[in-house]
């Protein structure tokens, strides 16, 4: 029996992960929630994904968009075993009695504090602690990037301490109100707040980001120093551990690949969906080693980068694959990542 699962909240990251939920064998999408009619309901209606009404929405006016609505977010719940909560930040946390309610497990996204979640959740960093579990949270987009990167060099060389500067995208392509236009914005918090959400899955991670935000909606940028405890050979030997590993995509010199703009045309070119990037982007031209010090630089996709995280939450909560590598491969595959 595949594992039902409902997406409450049909934006940015929902649509994404209803879609690749459909595409995975093991799980049945059972229904989407949106509070209001809008091109994106409409979508969810032509792809035959059930719709309902989420949060303060109202029939009346889906009905009046002539959009079929098969009823309330809590008639979607109860046809699921899992919801993935996909709502604006700080909202997913005030549906956790809902879902407790409906005997549901849960899984929130980065915008949640973690005390919504057991667990905080990155697979290839702690797949194993979320089987079985009811209320996980994917981490944010920064932080998935940070922590995939960090799983990489801690099993092969240890992390002594990392040094990032996060050039974050000031909004979502959609966000239309948001800015900067024309500025660019240091983030004053320090350290800005992905250390402690990167703790919350190696808590002995010594991570100093500082961030700032840059007018572009295309994708973040991280420039990374870290200082590794036993150093790799070579540069070659650090490329070649991060190509070894799933959702890791490096570019190298001869694809002129000068910035995000190259990186998400090659995704368009490949005809990904939606022309999006699930894995974290380095460039061969872009990561020196100096003795124990790495130097290196990753494009984060902001929309889509925690989408497989969240199925392999799923797989990990149900307990639906051996162990992680099965379940990360199985997911890249369904949703053309890899091979
Ligand atoms: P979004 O605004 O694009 O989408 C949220 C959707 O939820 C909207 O369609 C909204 O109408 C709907 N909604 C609002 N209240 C609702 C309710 N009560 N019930 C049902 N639906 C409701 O937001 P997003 O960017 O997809 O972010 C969702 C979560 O994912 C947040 O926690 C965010 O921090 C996190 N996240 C976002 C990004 C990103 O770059 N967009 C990346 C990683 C994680």
């Amino acid at each position: 029996m595949p594992v039902r699962v409902a997406v409450n909240g049909f934006g940015t990251i929902g649509k994404r992960v209803a879609d690749a939920v459909a595409r995975q064998p093991d799980m049945q999408l059972v229904g989407v929630a949106k509070t209001r009619p809008s091109f994106e309901a409409r979508l969810a209606v032509e792809k035959g994904y059930p719709l309902f009404v989420g949060g303060e929405g109202r029939l009346e006016a889906f009905r009046a968009a002539g959009l079929a609505v098969e009823g309330t977010a809590d008639d979607m719940l109860a046809r699921a075993d899992v919801v993935v909560d996909a709502t604006p930040e700080r909202v997913g946390r005030e549906h956790g009695a809902k879902y407790a309610k409906a005997h549901l497990k849960a899984i929130y996204q980065g915008g949640e504090k973690p005390e919504v979640a057991e667990l905080s959740f990155s697979a290839l960093a702690n797949y194993d602690a979320a089987r079985g579990k009811s209320r996980v949270r994917v981490v944010s987009c920064n932080t998935t990037g940070l922590v995939r990167a960090a799983s990489v060099l801690r099993s092969r060389y240890g992390v002594e301490h990392w040094e990032a500067t996060l050039i974050r995208r000031a909004a979502d392509p959609t966000e239309v109100h948001k800015g900067p236009v024309n500025a660019i914005l240091p983030t004053f918090d320090f350290p800005s707040h992905h250390t402690p959400d990167a703790q919350t899955i190696y808590p002995d991670l010594s991570l100093t980001p500082t961030a700032g935000v840059g007018p572009t909606t295309l994708m973040h940028l991280h420039v990374n120093h870290g200082r590794l405890q036993r150093p790799p050979a070579s540069t070659a030997e650090v490329l070649a551990a991060f190509r070894a590993t799933p959702r890791f995509q490096i570019f190298q010199s001869w694809e002129h690949v000068e910035g995000t703009p190259q990186v998400l045309e090659s995704a368009r070119d490949r005809a990904t969906p939606r022309g999006d990037v699930m894995s974290n982007v380095l460039w061969e031209d872009g990561l020196h080693l100096q003795g124990a010090d790495l130097h290196f630089f990753q494009a984060i996709h902001q929309e889509s980068i925690v989408v497989p995280e969240n199925i392999d939450a799923i797989r990990a909560m149900f307990d639906l694959a051996p162990d992680s590598a099965t379940s990360i491969a199985r997911t890249d595959v369904a949703l053309g990542i890899r091979k």
